[in-house]
């Protein structure tokens, strides 16, 4: 129980010097300056060159999503997720080793060349998000946590991080074991988080670029604005890639009907959803039946459109 509780404790100092590091010592290598670099990018294309040349530069949600940015990013592992996960990989190898099982590599990639193990990284990473996603939209208690990341009315790349804190669990948790089980000889994933976090903020972000046949591959603003639709096309929407879009087109979730640049965003009573941080927190626990009940099921259509 010891070592529990030093891992525990050391999370937290741990994190928090590696935090206080991150923000003395700017440079190229490093999270705090690159998620303040990409947003500032993204925000100043919006400034120029916006695609719904009516939404103000501070929109609806601004400062509420650039805070979420933040929690999402550091503050929430700063106050527990940190510790809590180091505990959960410490139990979780202590439970396996009771039945003799001390390695979980199954497939062995570290031979390969580091850009083959970051591709593969991004990809598998990518298709395991896409599928907790669509977990996220089916499960009705999930749908509850997810209901936050819908609550955005006005969209803009700050947006992308505006999400509950359960959702980090479910997706760090799902994640865990397939990708230990693939033996990544690097340490260091920040290209591939780097990578991930600027398609995120693109997706999100008001600007409109079309990718050409590359839209095939990467999600845009363009199709996942259709993901945020208040009438969702489908009782569990469509449209779930993460940074890929690669996955709704195989697998025939795509629905993107016309240019959805001015369509509604939401769910039917969006509009009584709270608008702080905290109410925000509280919502998926409280028993919220009449609020804001998965109203994307007022609307089914019947074949989701290929385009
Ligand atoms: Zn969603
Ligand atoms: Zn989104």
């Amino acid at each position: 129980m010891l070592k529990y509780w030093q891992i525990f404790l050391s999370s937290f100092t741990d994190y928090g010097n590696y935090l206080l590091q991150e923000v003395l010592n700017p440079g190229w290598g490093n999270y705090f300056y690159w998620l303040i670099g990409l947003s500032l990018f993204f925000w100043l294309l919006e400034i120029v060159k916006p695609w719904r040349t009516h939404q103000a530069i501070l929109r609806k949600g601004f400062w509420l999503d650039g805070f979420y940015m933040f929690f999402n990013f550091f503050l929430f592992s700063l106050i527990g997720f940190n510790a809590i996960s180091n505990i959960g990989v410490e139990a979780f190898n202590d439970f396996l080793a009771l039945f003799g099982v001390t390695n979980l590599v199954a497939f062995e990639v570290q031979s390969w060349p580091v850009w083959g193990q970051l591709l593969t990284l991004f990809f598998v990473r990518d298709f395991i998000q896409w599928n907790v996603h669509r977990l996220l939209h089916r499960s009705e208690f999930l749908w509850r946590f997810h209901k936050v990341h819908h609550s955005v009315q006005q969209m803009g790349f700050a947006a992308h991080l505006r999400f509950h804190w359960g959702e980090t669990i479910l997706y760090r948790t799902i994640e865990y074991i397939p990708l230990a089980m693939i033996g990544f000889g690097i340490q260091d994933f920040f290209l591939v988080h780097i990578f991930a976090t600027s398609i995120g903020h693109f997706n999100h972000s008001n600007l409109h670029v079309p990718l050409g046949p590359l839209r095939y591959l990467f999600n845009n603003p363009q199709m996942h604005i259709w993901h945020h639709a208040k009438h969702m096309p489908h009782r569990y929407g469509a449209n779930y890639g993460i940074s890929l879009s690669v996955w709704d087109y195989l697998f025939g979730t795509v629905y993107m009907p016309e240019d959805g640049r001015d369509i509604a965003l939401g769910f039917d009573d969006v509009a009584q959803y709270p608008e702080s941080f905290v109410e925000q927190q509280l919502q998926p626990f409280l028993n919220n039946r009449s609020k804001g009940e998965p109203s994307r099921m007022g609307k089914e259509v019947k074949h989701l459109e290929k385009v």
